[in-house]
């Protein structure tokens, strides 16, 4: 393990995945179906003029790798130009569920992964380009990625994990000189747009589809070494695989998938495309590509325009769409299991951990304990159904209260001017009268507020730290872009400061954690965004 941060061009690689598992050697980028294999070996392809645009500090201090200049070896490796001796690169083999239905063959058709690194407390980490150039996986597109996309999925994984979010990471944004035609709003405006690559972060980018490919084939022997390699090195507490391993892994990976769903809906990220290629095996959130946040609360919203007919990945659909996705992993995983019926309780734990986690993290973001299940429950779902007929912004409500619950703890008699200037901040209405359905039910929680016995310091403290300040709104994104394709980075590197800390007041910044400008409401890249990535 190395103790003084290194060049990622000198680092020393691991290759497991290559190592235990099938691949295909043939190096042939050409797409066609990959039958037979876990993988296919293929390299980036390179790109003209590769320069760092951002760096993931705390990331690569913990990789125990060291900043690059803007341009030279470090670079070249993180655009794909230069592989360190270590490295194996593939391009992995899945397939999944789109918008419901079974797509066949997908694989990382734009994502290329280098190898592993071991980080600085032992543990192990795969690197992967995404936009690295064509695989076999890649159909009939060009395997590279725009900057906008790549600039989202950078600064939105880093801020997800800052709020504490399960999450991939991202280790570098790499600008790579070259074009890249994209038609971005699927009208026959196809325009050339600035490349980039983003170096993604974690144990293992294995997704459900990665299962479900061998199932459609039949290809068992492969199914099994999958879910073992999986297993022996992310899941080695459960033990050496057997039949009965195999039902406790799936329960384990709906527990972990209950947790990172219960985190989307409390702090309000919709992800968008939560296709069954797009789940982590890990319970990580994983491929960010036209997701969102709630500004006004409301369960139907999506940022993405594919999905505006069905909205089968609104917000509020995200609890039920991950439980169809776990349901479509075990069946492909039932050929391990000795009755698929043993798979069933593990959905249970999944529908369980979700409700109980959900409601404990509601309880903390209204800054309650524990008293009466029942009756919180209510509470909450009365509060959930009157934000909804709200024009209420969800992140400024649970900020605002936070800070306006002490006062009202504190002086009640002033509790009628102060929901109003809550409301007054964080709704988009112009008709404060229309919010009078959330004066009532503050009133009710105020009842309930006034049983808790923690001091209302002791209970802003907790509501603080439940309700972040900062999240990347929508407009916040798009204005990184917009300057950085103007070569301007100050916005993104100073959203990626702001946002390593979303719970601190940050007074300076202000004015990223404001209600969404009215400029903002409808514009494409703010309001709406199509999968053109
Ligand atoms: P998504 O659901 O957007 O994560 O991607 C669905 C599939 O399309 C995956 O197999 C991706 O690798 C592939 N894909 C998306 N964009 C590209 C691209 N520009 N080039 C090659 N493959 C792509
Ligand atoms: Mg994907």
């Amino acid at each position: 393990m190395a103790t003084t941060p290194q060049s990622i061009e000198q680092a020393s690689f691991q290759n497991s995945f290559v190592d235990e598992l099938r691949g295909e050697a043939s190096m042939d980028k050409r797409p066609r179906q990959v039958p037979g294999y876990h993988y296919s070996r293929v390299e980036p392809t390179a790109v003209q003029a590769p320069r760092l645009l951002a760096w993931s500090e705390e990331l690569a201090d913990f990789l125990g790798l060291e900043r690059p200049a803007d341009q030279g070896p470090a670079v070249e490796v993180l655009a794909g130009n230069r592989l360190a001796p270590t490295m194996k690169p593939f391009a992995a083999r899945y397939g999944g569920h789109q918008f419901g239905n079974w797509a066949g063959q997908l694989g990382d058709g734009r994502a290329i992964s280098l190898g592993e690194l071991t980080a600085t407390n032992g543990t192990t980490w795969e690197i992967q380009l995404k936009g690295a150039g064509p695989t076999p996986y890649s159909r009939r597109a060009d395997g590279r990625a725009v900057l906008r996309s790549s600039l989202r999925e950078f600064l939105c994984s880093e801020a997800m994990h800052y709020l504490g979010v399960p999450t991939t990471r991202a280790l570098s944004l790499v600008a790579t000189g070259d074009e890249v035609i994209r038609d971005m709003f699927y009208n026959g405006n196809a325009r050339p747009e600035p490349g980039a690559i983003v170096a993604r972060v974690a144990p293992t980018f294995v997704r459900f589809g990665n299962f479900q490919i061998f199932l459609a084939t039949g290809e068992m022997d492969n199914l099994r070494a999958l879910a073992d390699y999986v297993i022996r090195r992310h899941y080695p507490e459960l033990g050496e695989p057997s039949p009965e391993v195999y039902v406790r892994w799936f329960e384990e990976i709906c527990r972990r998938t209950a947790i990172m769903i219960a985190h989307w809906q409390s702090v309000g990220f919709v992800h968008g495309v939560m296709n069954t290629d797009n789940m982590s095996i890990l319970g990580l959130t994983i491929d960010y590509g036209p997701y969102g946040w709630l500004e006004p609360y409301d369960p139907d919203w999506t940022p993405n325009t594919t999905d505006f007919g069905g909205r089968r990945y609104a917000f509020g659909q995200q609890p039920r769409v991950a439980l169809w996705n776990l349901m479509q992993l075990g069946q492909a995983i039932s050929p391990l299991v000795n009755d698929v019926k043993e798979l069933n309780p593990a959905l249970d734990v999944y529908i369980n951990t979700l409700g109980n986690t959900r409601h404990e993290m509601m309880l903390r973001k209204l800054g309650l304990t524990s008293l009466n299940r029942e009756e919180d429950e209510a509470l909450i779902e009365a509060l959930e159904q009157t934000l909804a007929e709200s024009e209420v912004d969800m992140t400024l409500f649970f900020r605002h209260l936070s800070h306006t619950v002490p006062e009202v703890l504190k002086a009640p008699e002033n509790g009628g001017a102060a929901w109003q200037e809550l409301l007054a901040a964080a709704s988009y209405s112009t008709a404060p009268a229309e919010e009078e359905a959330l004066v009532q039910w503050l009133q009710r929680y105020f009842l309930r507020l006034q049983q808790e016995q923690a001091s209302p310091e002791a209970i802003q403290q907790l509501m603080l730290q439940a309700n972040p300040k900062y999240v990347l709104r929508n407009y916040l994104a798009q204005q990184a872009i917009e300057a950085a394709e103007a070569g301007d980075l100050s916005v993104l590197n100073r959203l990626m400061e702001v946002l390593k800390k979303p719970f601190d007041e940050q007074p300076e910044h202000d004015e990223l954690a404001a209600k969404r400008p009215d400029w903002a409401r409808e514009k494409p890249g703010c309001a709406t965004l199509s999968c053109s990535s």
